[in-house]
């Protein structure tokens, strides 16, 4: 099936400062990079080029950090009365939602995101600021029992300059879930967002420059990441970093981190499994299962690409996945009506219609989708795979795209075998009416989120992140705050 059709007009873009390359905040001023480079981004819906960006190295992240860690040393907003720093998160959340429908606009004109769904992402992104601006009064330490003769206490501080290096899946989200934590509880951040994504986080801190933020307090660099990010994840100066992205690219941080053991949390790929039950609703399940991996063309961590089902349910479920996927509406990321968007950029669409060809070399049988889209854009059809044995690269391999495997099943214990078979650990999901399979199968799954009859719905009390390689600690909840706080022990001996 071939679809075409033309983009809208983008929105303007004359924010920071009106023209020439966009400038990155670096100590409360808008800088270049020292070296004058600069990137490109470019809009995923026509291929066109939206604007230039100052592409940091290692001597503009050294600025930033020089300026984080002299804020940070300044303390002005380290030992902020608590009440004081909530009302400037609570402040935060109300500026982002003054701009909402300009950062969601953004959003889909930089990451070909569907306007419906940035919206929401924006809407989310203010409600982590909230959540976070509940938390600076709330932070309790504990007195300790040593004795009568001593009085020991145990206190949560900030750890110092903190880096949040996030992915183009979710731009203003994820960094949402660094700098929201980061700054309630004390420290000051250095925010480097995707070179495919960067104009939201650019925007947002100029938005926040109307909150009672320090300079310094939150700097943004923008640049490449084997540049700018490999500059952040080495620096001898940062304390922490916590990073979403690929699970390649978060080994890198993690050795580069060695230097100075900074504090790492790594949130990285996935390859989840959803597993449809005998006993499930059906149509439910489809629905859920295609959404798993088309919703975002399928660019979530938490996809869920490798759905499992009993083969008794096969046939009738492959008919009603089908179905929900062609529910799945291909267009301008700027209709209301549109529910896919294009990949992120042609580097994707290659690695994810090269995924399709290699499937398709395997033995895997294409059950829907898998033609080209007739665009400029980088479109990618929902495609399901069927016939897919779990040890075939389209099972083993994150494609970041709208590509499913069916892998039939017999029993549960068969399930958990090929559900577990998988070097990542970030989610799975469950179909069944059973309350009792689905807590005992939830117990088997090696994976930091299990959705029962339902997929992807996240909650900012909800702790996220991955066994295995799917990651290294957890965000959100209060453990965001355990993870952005070092804990000292204090004794006296009376
Ligand atoms: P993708 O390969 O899908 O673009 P990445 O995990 O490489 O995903 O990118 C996520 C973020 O990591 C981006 O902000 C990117 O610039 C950054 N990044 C990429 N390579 C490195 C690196 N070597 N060190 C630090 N950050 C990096």
């Amino acid at each position: 099936m071939m679809r075409n059709f033309e983009v809208a007009a983008p929105p303007k873009i004359d924010f920071v400062d009106g023209g020439g390359a966009k400038p990155m905040l670096i100590g409360g001023e808008w800088v270049h990079a020292k070296s004058g480079r600069t990137f490109t981004t470019v809009n995923p819906a026509n291929g066109e080029t939206i604007a230039e960006i100052a592409a940091a190295d290692s001597e503009d992240v050294d600025l930033a950090v020089a300026a984080a860690r002299r804020a940070f040393e300044e303390s002005t907003w380290r030992d902020l009365n608590p009440h004081a720093r909530s009302k400037v998160l609570l402040d935060m959340a109300e500026a982002i939602e003054a701009h909402a429908e300009e950062l969601a606009q953004l959003e889909s004109l930089d990451g070909g995101i569907p306007i419906a769904i940035t919206r929401g992402m924006v809407a989310s992104t203010a409600l982590t600021f909230r959540y976070y601006s509940g938390w600076p009064t709330k932070i309790l330490g504990t007195v300790n029992p040593v004795g009568d003769s001593v009085h020991c206490y145990s206190v949560r501080e900030a750890l110092g300059v903190c880096a949040g290096i996030v992915p183009w899946n979710g731009p203003l989200v994820m960094a949402s879930w660094k700098i929201a934590p980061a700054l309630a509880t004390g420290n000051t951040v250095i925010l480097k967002p995707a070179e495919q994504t960067s104009l939201t986080a650019l925007r947002f801190a100029e938005i926040l420059g109307e909150c009672d933020l320090p300079p310094g307090v939150m700097n943004v660099v923008t640049g490449l990441g084997e540049g700018a990010g490999a500059a952040i994840a080495a620096h001898p100066d940062i304390d922490k970093v916590s990073f979403t992205g690929s699970t390649m690219t978060g080994k890198k941080i993690l050795g580069a981190s060695v230097g100075n053991l900074k504090r790492v949390t790594l949130e990285l790929g996935g390859k989840s499994p959803h597993i449809v039950l005998a006993d499930a609703d059906i149509e439910l399940a489809a629905r859920n299962a295609a959404s798993g991996f088309c919703v975002m063309s399928g660019q979530v961590c938490v996809a869920g690409t490798r759905i499992l089902v009993q083969d008794s349910v096969h046939d009738e479920f492959a008919e009603a996945l089908i179905k929900a996927m062609s529910a799945y509406k291909i267009g301008d990321p700027f209709d209301d009506g549109t529910t896919l968007g294009p990949v992120v950029s042609k580097q994707q669409f290659d690695r994810v219609t090269g995924y399709v060809t290699t499937g398709k070399d395997e033995g895997g049988r294409i059950a829907a989708g898998g033609e080209p889209v007739n665009s400029s854009g980088y479109f990618v059809e929902p495609t399901l795979f069927e016939g897919v044995d779990n040890r075939m690269r389209i099972a083993r391999e994150e494609i970041f795209g709208p590509v499913a495997a069916l892998i039939p099943f017999s029993d549960v214990d068969e399930a958990v075998r090929i559900a577990n078979d998988t070097p990542y650990g970030l989610a799975a999901a469950i179909a069944t009416r059973d309350v009792s399979t689905a807590h005992t199968l939830a117990r088997r799954l090696r994976a930091g989120v299990v959705w029962v009859n339902t997929h992807g719905e996240l909650d900012l009390t909800f702790p996220f992140g991955g066994f295995k390689q799917s990651g290294h600690g957890r965000e959100l909840g209060a453990q965001s705050l355990d993870a952005f706080t070092e804990l000292k022990s204090v004794m006296i001996r009376l």
